[in-house]
């Protein structure tokens, strides 16, 4: 019998199905940090994790019987794939499930920040009635950082929207781009010239920690609206809170940060900014997403070990 080791919070869907194909499932929420669970991981052939769990080298090179680490979720950037590889263990992740709820709340997040919504919530939690002035998303132009498949997903739906749509990828994805009705570039520059609305959805790897910075920034037109919903450390805060500061980027709206809960002083300041649309790392919060993906996972758990 397979035993499998829960240490953030899986819709319970998933976790059933392998109940009953008879693993034995132990949830632990408090084994997350990689000291607690280097002792706790041993006896387990299967450790489930979303982002908060850091599956480090120290963390893998502990485990005694583990064959799959389950990432439900997307991004696998918390889980030493390196480490991993080198001891034979499987790493499976949910991928399709969360794109529909992230690529909802981007475009939530545009339709803020351009209509300056959260900046007038504000002021009406401290009594004042802010008629703001904003704009309209139809007719702007959205350029897609990461043409995968969330942004994939926010270019349909953009589209549909009214945007005039342009994607960038590392990749040549043009022929996606084309089913979809929408521009393709590989250059970076080109992707962001002429963007009133740019939106990451690169993964965090070396290359593209830090992809968007100040001189990236100074080539963006004047007032450019920035989403983040990829990872906190795509992009330099300090620099984007300087072009706020400066009015070249007239908005943005983040859903991650480089430290989670955001502390520090400048970075609350960010978050605090006038400007800023900030949710607490929210993409995938939904009920129809994490159903998917504690199904989905579940399922590929069960194709690595061939059960
Ligand atoms: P994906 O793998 O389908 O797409 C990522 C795309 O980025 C790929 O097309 C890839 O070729 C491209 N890419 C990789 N490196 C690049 C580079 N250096 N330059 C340009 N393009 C590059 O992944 P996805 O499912 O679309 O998810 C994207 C990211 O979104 C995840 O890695 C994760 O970090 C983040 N995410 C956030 C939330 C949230 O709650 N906010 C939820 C899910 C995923």
């Amino acid at each position: 019998m397979y035993r499998v080791l829960v240490t953030d919070k899986v819709q319970p869907e998933g976790l059933e199905m392998l109940k009953e194909k008879g693993f034995e499932v132990v949830v632990d929420l408090d084994a997350y940090k990689p000291e607690v669970l280097k002792e706790r991981i041993k006896g387990f052939d299967v450790l489930i994790v979303r982002s908060r769990t850091k599956v480090t080298r120290e963390v893998i090179e502990s485990a005694d019987k583990l064959k799959v680490i389950a990432r439900a979720g997307s991004g696998l950037d918390n889980i030493d794939l390196e480490a991993a590889k080198e001891k034979g263990i499987k790493v499976v992740n949910a991928p399709d499930a969360l794109k529909n709820a992230v690529a909802e709340l981007v475009i939530a997040m545009m339709i803020t920040v351009a209509r300056r919504a959260h900046y007038s919530y504000r002021a009406m939690l401290d009594g004042k009635w802010e008629k703001v002035m904003g704009f309209e998303i139809a007719g702007k132009r959205l350029a897609i950082i990461g043409f995968g498949r969330i942004g994939r997903e926010v270019a349909k739906k953009a589209k549909a929207l009214g945007m005039s749509v342009i994607g960038y990828d590392v990749f040549d994805l043009s022929d996606l781009a084309k089913e979809i009705g929408v521009e393709f570039t590989q250059n970076l520059e080109e992707v962001i010239k002429d963007a009133d609305f740019i939106t990451l959805h690169v993964p965090l790897t070396p290359q593209t920690r830090n992809m968007i910075n100040e001189e990236l920034i100074n080539k963006m037109k004047d007032g450019v609206i920035i989403i983040n919903a990829a990872r906190g450390e795509v992009m330099d805060y300090k620099a984007l809170l300087e072009a706020l500061k400066s009015g070249k980027v007239g908005g943005a709206a983040l859903d991650v940060y480089p430290e989670e809960p955001p502390k520090s002083e400048w970075l609350r300041e960010l978050v605090a900014h006038p400007n800023v649309f900030a949710t607490a790392h929210i993409g995938a919060q939904t009920k129809e997403a994490q159903k998917r993906t504690s199904i989905e996972i579940a399922k590929r758990i069960m194709e690595a070990l061939g059960v």
